[in-house]
């Protein structure tokens, strides 16, 4: 049996992670989970999963909540209670589904407390990888990926020498807009950004796979994963989602990991590592039905924002951070219709472009660049 600490429980990931624990009930507990404003949901899952712990995001919801349950679930709120559910002895894995880089925090919380953490908040690691990396490696803890693409890599490189690879190519569908240009993105709207063509996901990262940042995140992300330099790591135009990425090693030989579009699989094999679990609910890849698969060279002009977290990835420095939490804040007033679509990318040009980077910054350092970069896109607005 593993108990598992689901940070974000409410949300896309979080509740696919759910159905796992569901469909694989003598295999996965919860043992505690966060949820942000979705209270609603809270109560459902305390009434089908009964966690011991359950962390809100305010103190108003919390003491809504402790007034209609008994006192043998404990609930928490804020920061304060993230870190609980990271740190709840009872777990054995944390599961960090949370959105954004308020996960990085309790990520490094739970890695202090020696707990393993199956990571979807890529946020977390392009934020400040180093820090997440440098603590797992000290600890002894592993950092095991959620998202399809790492996963994809993960799997491709199981049994193999790290030290023949050559290359990570991890592909992309092109979210919502890749049939777009740059004139006609100008006249895009929120509703059609929120329309993925493969994935059903939280809207931030909807709107992410539409600006391509969700790729340029996950090429940070895999720098730190993978612990490769940013020349070997390449991205491939890729429409149907179903190779999730591929590896290459000095002999020319590629390794790609397939199957039909579903994120309960990697959040699956992330949990049972190295084992695997049998998941009859998934729909099985059938390549004859498919017939063809395209792919096509990223034009890094056209996607702006990839190219930005290319640069603030080779920068490195606090120069991540600043992509990250201008990404955020943009991507934040997109989503409440106070700018276009395309004003997007230009906020995170000019918030990196004013920013002094700050060489290896620690905690304290990252978090007060996230929140100036926050202050900033907002005075810019
Ligand atoms: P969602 O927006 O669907 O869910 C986010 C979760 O975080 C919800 O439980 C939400 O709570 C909670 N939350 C939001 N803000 C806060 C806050 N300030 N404090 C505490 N909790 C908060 O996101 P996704 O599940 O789509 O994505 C989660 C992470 O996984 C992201 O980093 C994303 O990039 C990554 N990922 C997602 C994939 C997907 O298919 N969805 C695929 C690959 C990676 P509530 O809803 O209750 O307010
Ligand atoms: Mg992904």
């Amino acid at each position: 049996m593993k108990y598992i600490s689901l940070l974000g429980a409410t949300g896309s990931i979080g509740t696919q992670t759910l159905e796992l624990i569901r469909e694989h009930p003598e295999k996965f507990q919860l043992a505690a989970i966060t949820a942000g404003r979705n209270i609603e949901l809270v109560r459902e899952i305390i009434t089908e999963f009964h966690p011991p712990l359950v962390a809100v995001q305010t103190k108003e919801d919390c003491e809504t909540l402790q007034g209609e349950y008994s006192s043998d679930i404990k609930f928490v709120y804020g920061e304060q209670g993230l870190v609980e559910a990271a740190v709840y002895d009872k777990a054995d894995v944390v599961l960090n589904a949370v959105i954004g880089s308020v996960g990085l925090y309790p990520t490094l919380q739970a890695i202090e407390a020696g707990k393993n953490i199956a990571i979807a908040n890529k946020e977390t690691l392009v934020t400040a990888g180093h820090l997440v990396m440098t603590a797992a490696k000290e600890k002894k803890v592993d950092i095991l990926p959620v998202d399809s693409e790492h996963s994809a890599i993960f799997q491709c490189l199981q049994g193999e020498d790290m030290k023949n690879l050559s290359r990570l190519l991890i592909t992309a569908s092109g979210g919502s807009f890749r049939d777009l240009s740059r004139e006609e993105l100008k006249f895009v709207t929120l509703e059609q950004a929120l329309n993925h063509p493969n994935w059903s996901m939280g809207s931030k990262i909807t709107i992410d796979s539409a600006t391509m940042m969700n790729k340029g995140l996950e090429v940070i992300e895999a720098h730190w994963l993978f612990d490769l330099p940013y020349d070997q790591i390449d991205v491939l135009l890729h429409r149907e989602s179903i190779i999730h990425s591929l590896v290459e090693f000095h002999d020319s030989s590629v390794i790609a990991q397939l199957g039909t579009p579903d994120m309960r699989v990697p959040i699956q094999y992330a949990l049972t590592y190295p084992e695997r679990l049998p998941l009859p609910s998934a729909k099985r890849l059938n390549l004859a039905e498919i017939g063809e698969l395209h792919f096509e060279k990223m034009d890094m002009d056209r996607y702006r924002c990839l190219y930005f977290a290319y640069e603030a990835g080779r920068r490195g420095g606090t120069l991540p951070t600043v992509l990250n939490a201008a990404n955020e804040a943009a991507v934040n007033a997109f989503l409440e219709q106070k700018i276009p679509f395309i004003r997007i990318e230009e906020l995170i040009e000019t918030a990196m472009e004013r920013h002094h980077v700050i060489e290896n910054p620690d905690f304290s350092a990252i978090r007060e660049v996230d929140r100036e970069t926050r202050r900033l896109v907002h005075t810019l607005l």
